[in-house]
C-alpha cells in the first residue's frame, strides 16, 4: 500500500484500503479489463468530493468516480489511484414544479420511485434503470424516446460539479457553461458531478405496448424511418434477435396512456409488421420502463452477470444503414451474442439532440447499433477475440461516416478520440486544461496524455 494514502484527510465518510474492497472496484460489467486502486473513498457529502480531489490534486493520484460500474472496458477504473464510489451519494432531493434535484450516484430507478408517485418522470431515460445519474450523464445516456427527446443529457437542466482541483461548481446552459458542456458527454474528464437537476414531464400511470415482428430487415428500416419522421409513439426501439432459423426482427413501441386509450388501428396504420405476430398489451408505465430487470434476473441467476460483456454501441447515418447493417449482422454468430444477445437497431431524429460532446453522424436520421454480446462462456479467450471484433467493426463504421458510443469494448488510442470529438475535442481539451489541469480524472478511457509522475 503506497505511503501517499496515508496523508488522506479525514473525511465524514468512508475511506477504503483493504484488499476486499480494492478487488471489487477493480471489477465493471465488462469483466475484461482489472485495474485495482490504492484506496476508495465512499463520500457521505459533497464536501468529502471535494477533500479527496483536492487531496488527490497535490498528491497526483488519480481519481476515478464510480457510479454503478456498468462501464464494458475498465472505463471506472483507476490503477493504482483513488476510486470515488459514488453510490454512496444517492438521495433524491426536493422536488420542484417540473424539476428533481438528485445525487450523482442515485440510480434512474431511486429518482423514478420519487417522481412517478408524483405523476412525473425525466422525459429521456436510459433503457437500463439500474445505472447511475452521474455515470449516464458523461457519456449522454440513450434510450427509447431518444427520437423525441434526445439523450438524457440533453434534459438535465443544472449541475453541481467538483473540478480536478477540488472546486464545488455550479454549471447550466447559463451559467459556466463551458463546464455544463464539458461535463455533458465529457467522460468524466473535467470533473466529478455531485448533483443533477433534472427536467420532468408527466407521467402516464398506464402505456399501451406493442411488440411487433418483421420478416426482414428492410421491412423494420422501412417502418422506423417512418415512425421517426412521424411520432406516431412515445417511445420505440428495434432489434434483431438470432434465432435458430437466423434473425427475427422486432419493433418495441409504446404510446403513453393519458384520459382514452389510443386506438391500435391508427396507431399501427401502414406498417408493415407481421400482424398476426403483434403482441400488444396494456400496462403499467414502471413496468415499461424496467422491462430490462427480468433479464438482468436471468443473467443473476445463471451466472452470466459475472461473464466477460464485449459490448460495443455505434451510431450510423441513415443513408449508410442498408450498406452497413447486413453485413455486420452476417459477420455475426450466434455464440458471439449468446443464447441471451441480440443487435438492437433503433433509429432517432438528430435534431433531439443538443449535447456537443455527444458525436452522432451529420444526418436527419441515424441508426443506434448495439451488439449486446452475453456470451454464455467466461473464456478470456473469447472476450479478448470479441474485442478485437469489435474493434474491426468499428473502424467499418468510422470509414462510412459511423460514429461510437463511448461505452463499448475495445481500446481506443488518443489519436482514435481526437478523431471521435472531431470538431469539439478544442473545447473539450480546453476545459481539461482549466478544471483538471494536472489530468487526474478518469484515466480509463485515455482521451488525454496521463498525468507524469
Ligand atoms: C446492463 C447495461 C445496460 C445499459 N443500458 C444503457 C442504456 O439503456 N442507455 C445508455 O445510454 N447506456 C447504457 N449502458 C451504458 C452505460 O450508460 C454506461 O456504461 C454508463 O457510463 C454506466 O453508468 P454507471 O453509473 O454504471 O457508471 P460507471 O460505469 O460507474 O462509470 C462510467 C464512467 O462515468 C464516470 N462517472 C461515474 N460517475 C460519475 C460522476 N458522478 N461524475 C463524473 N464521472 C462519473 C466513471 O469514472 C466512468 O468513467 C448500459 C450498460 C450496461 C452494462
Amino acid at each position: 500500500m503506497s505511503s501517499v494514502m496515508t496523508t488522506m484527510p479525514p473525511i465524514d465518510g468512508e475511506t477504503c484500503l483493504d484488499d476486499e474492497s480494492r478487488v471489487v472496484a477493480a471489477t465493471d460489467f465488462g469483466h475484461i479489463v482489472h485495474g485495482a486502486p490504492l484506496a476508495i473513498v465512499r463520500p457521505a457529502s459533497v464536501r468529502d468530493v471535494s477533500l479527496a480531489l483536492a487531496w488527490a490534486a497535490q498528491s497526483r493520484c488519480q481519481v476515478a468516480a464510480q457510479g454503478r460500474k456498468h462501464s464494458v472496458f475498465g472505463r471506472c477504473q483507476v490503477e493504482r489511484g483513488l476510486a470515488l464510489d459514488m453510490s454512496s451519494l444517492r438521495r433524491v432531493h426536493g422536488a420542484d414544479g417540473d424539476l428533481v434535484v438528485v445525487d450523482a450516484g442515485a440510480t434512474w430507478r431511486d429518482v423514478l420511485a420519487a417522481t412517478l408517485p408524483r405523476g412525473l418522470a425525466p422525459p429521456a431515460l436510459p433503457d437500463y434503470l439500474g445505472l447511475s445519474v452521474g455515470g449516464t450523464l458523461v457519456v449522454g445516456g440513450m434510450g427509447s424516446a431518444a427520437s423525441q427527446f434526445g439523450a438524457v443529457s440533453d434534459n438535465v437542466v443544472e449541475l453541481q460539479v467538483v473540478t480536478g482541483a477540488g472546486e464545488v461548481m455550479t454549471c447550466s446552459g447559463a451559467r459556466n457553461p463551458a463546464l455544463f458542456d464539458a461535463v455533458r458527454g465529457g467522460l468524466g474528464q473535467v470533473g466529478v458531478i455531485t448533483r443533477a437537476t433534472l427536467k420532468l414531464v408527466p407521467a402516464p400511470a398506464e402505456v399501451r405496448r406493442f411488440v411487433l415482428s418483421y420478416a426482414s430487415l428492410e421491412a423494420l428500416l422501412v417502418d422506423q424511418r417512418l415512425l421517426a419522421a412521424g411520432q406516431r409513439f412515445d417511445a420505440a426501439q428495434g432489434a434483431a434477435v438470432p434465432t435458430p432459423n437466423g434473425w427475427s426482427f422486432r419493433l418495441d413501441a409504446i404510446k403513453k396512456i393519458f384520459g382514452r386509450p389510443p386506438d391500435d388501428g391508427e396507431l399501427l396504420a401502414g406498417l408493415a409488421d407481421d400482424r398476426p405476430r403483434a403482441q400488444i398489451a396494456t400496462l403499467p408505465y414502471l413496468d415499461y420502463l424496467s422491462r430490462l430487470d427480468a433479464l438482468e434476473q436471468a443473467l443473476r441467476d445463471n451466472g452470466q452477470w459475472s461473464f466477460p460483456h464485449p459490448w460495443l454501441t455505434t451510431f450510423i447515418g441513415d443513408s449508410q444503414a442498408e450498406a452497413i447493417v447486413p453485413g455486420e449482422l452476417t459477420r455475426l454468430t450466434p455464440p458471439d451474442l449468446g443464447p441471451f444477445g441480440q443487435v438492437l437497431l433503433s433509429a432517432f431524429r438528430t435534431q433531439a439532440f443538443r449535447t456537443p460532446l455527444l458525436r452522432l453522424p451529420p444526418e436527419p436520421l441515424c441508426h443506434v447499433l448495439n451488439l449486446v454480446r452475453i456470451p454464455a462462456s467466461d473464456d478470456p479467450t473469447t472476450a479478448a477475440r470479441l474485442v478485437a471484433a469489435n474493434r474491426a467493426t468499428y473502424e467499418r463504421l468510422r470509414a462510412a461516416g459511423g460514429t461510437l458510443y463511448p461505452v463499448s469494448a475495445f481500446a481506443m488510442s488518443r489519436d482514435d478520440w481526437r478523431i471521435h470529438f472531431g470538431g469539439s475535442f478544442e473545447a473539450l481539451r480546453a476545459a481539461k486544461e482549466e478544471f483538471d489541469p494536472a489530468n487526474l480524472l478518469a484515466p480509463g478511457y485515455g482521451v488525454f496524455e496521463p498525468a507524469a509522475g
